[in-house]
């Protein structure tokens, strides 16, 4: 019974699958006017109909919201089903299945599905809200084994019945056997549904007592599947940092090796040819930017560990904050690549700022050498503010700039945008994670304002230093 959403979490295309979809969309279609010309003869008391609505509003609101189940491989589960089946052991087959098809049909209308898609997860719960129904009836014999024995045993098809359709698609439109992926699929639910068997159970006879006591369920089921959801989302965040860092020991090989392979060739050149003074030069100069780079390299992984275990306490004091950024400019100005220019403008006069005039200088460095980095051309501008009680330093340039959807993301550890988007210049990822434990470190902020083709303002503030 654990409709797990295979059609919504993997890339199945109905329209290779009409031999299915279509049949199982029509005894849906006709199973259900057969249940609500059934349910029109009943003469459902007030009551009965204020429990089937409650009813249907839960399984939408649990169709509305899947859990996605740690383990369970196949996309997220619907909670939608223990209602499903409490409804079809105790309101009867019809009811069910008219309840299972308005769950699905409200839900699958809110996400504006295509129709086939619609049409046939319709019919595969108004099947399986019927079969429970049909299968409860023949356990319940007014005694309250029967109606748990009932219960159970709509699970089951419902369970059954909904992974057999559902396994029946996925097989069609993947062109791959039914039988072993039916057993995946049983393998991969079992341990969900029968959670969600035992929680219809216990929906049922609580329901069965009063449903007003029912109410009691919803607690700890909103408590399970906002836990299953808070996992989820901390294991996919490892999962996307282990990604990341497989990422980086690839991108930090890649990086030691340029510079050492340029070392190598130019020291190997000069050592086994006579060259001219202009010659040799060149190489030596290649051999100090290269070195200087690898240095810088070991740096920024000296300095993760440092800020991960927490050894590296700034030394807080009053700093001058324009003749230490000059000297960042004027140091960055010396290997300018042509087209670009550094400017900084300042408001006068500054107050001193209370930091670690080394850190600072770091975070200086890597947002101006980012700048350089990335824009290539353009101008870069270095503001110093004054901003209530704070000095803001901000690095413009007129780069490649940076989406929305990723200007929190560059500050972490290892993250760096898709290579198209920078035009595959190298980096590691760490810069702007360093800049900003730096930064919080000191007791300041650092953001970026930036949209894409528009340049970005990378920004950072800094309390002023008390007087003595
Ligand atoms: P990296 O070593 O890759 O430069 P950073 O942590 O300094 O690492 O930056 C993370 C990512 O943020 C970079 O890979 C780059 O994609 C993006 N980025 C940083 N600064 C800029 C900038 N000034 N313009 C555009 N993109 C930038």
């Amino acid at each position: 019974m654990a409709h797990t959403h295979i059609l919504r979490s993997s890339r199945v295309r109905l329209d290779a699958t009409v031999a299915v979809w279509v049949p199982v969309a029509v005894s849906g279609g006709v199973t259900l006017i057969v249940a609500v010309a059934s349910l029109a003869q009943d003469n459902l008391s007030w009551h009965d109909i204020v429990g089937i609505a409650l009813l249907i509003a839960a399984a939408t609101l649990a169709e509305a919201f899947p859990v996605p189940i740690e383990g369970v491989a196949v996309g997220s589960t619907s909670l939608a089903t223990i209602f499903l089946v409490a409804g079809a052991t105790i309101y009867g087959w019809a009811a069910a299945a008219v309840a299972g098809f308005l769950a699905m049909a409200l839900v699958e209308l809110a996400w504006r599905r295509p129709f086939s898609r619609a049409a046939f997860n319709c019919g595969v719960y108004v099947l399986a809200a019927a079969g429970a129904g049909g299968v409860a009836d023949r356990f319940q014999d007014g005694t309250l084994l029967g109606l748990s024995l009932g219960a159970i045993a709509a699970a089951g098809t419902f369970y059954v019945v909904n992974i057999a359709l559902l396994a029946a698609v996925v097989t069609r439109s993947r062109g791959v056997a039914y039988g072993p992926t039916l057993t995946n699929y049983a393998q991969l639910t079992f341990v969900p549904f029968t959670v969600m068997a035992s929680l219809a159970v216990i929906l049922v006879v609580l329901w069965d007592r009063s449903p007003f006591v029912a109410v009691v369920l919803v607690g700890p089921l909103l408590a399970t599947a906002l836990y299953q959801r808070w996992i989820h989302g901390a294991l996919n965040r490892l999962r996307e940092f282990d990604r990341l860092k497989d990422e980086f020991i690839a991108i930090v090989s890649h990086e030691l090796r340029t510079p050492l392979t340029s070392v190598y060739g130019a020291a190997m050149t000069l050592e086994k040819q006579q060259l001219d003074d202009d010659r040799q030069h060149q190489l030596l100069e290649i051999i100090s930017t290269e070195a200087a780079r690898l240095s810088h390299l070991l740096d920024d992984i000296l300095w993760v560990s440092r800020l991960d275990s927490g050894s590296a306490r700034p030394y807080i004091t009053p700093v001058e904050p324009l003749p230490l950024t000059e000297e960042v400019v004027d140091a960055a100005r010396t290997h300018l690549p042509g087209g670009l220019s550094v400017e900084i403008l300042h408001d006068s006069p500054l107050p001193e700022v209370a930091a670690d005039p080394d850190r600072l200088r770091q975070v200086l460095v890597n947002l101006i050498e980012n700048a350089v980095k990335y824009s290539r051309e353009g101008r870069v501008q270095v503001r110093l503010g004054s901003h209530y009680g704070t000095v803001r330093f901000s690095v413009r340039d007129e780069g490649p700039g940076i989406p929305l959807s990723q200007q929190e993301r560059i500050f972490e550890k290892f993250y760096r945008l898709d290579p198209n988007m920078t035009k595959g210049v190298g980096g590691t990822g760490l810069g702007l994670y360093i800049c900003r434990e730096l930064v919080d470190a000191m007791n300041g902020d650092i953001w970026v304002e930036s949209a894409p083709g528009a340049g970005s303002t990378f920004s950072f503030e800094l309390p002023v230093a008390q007087a003595p």
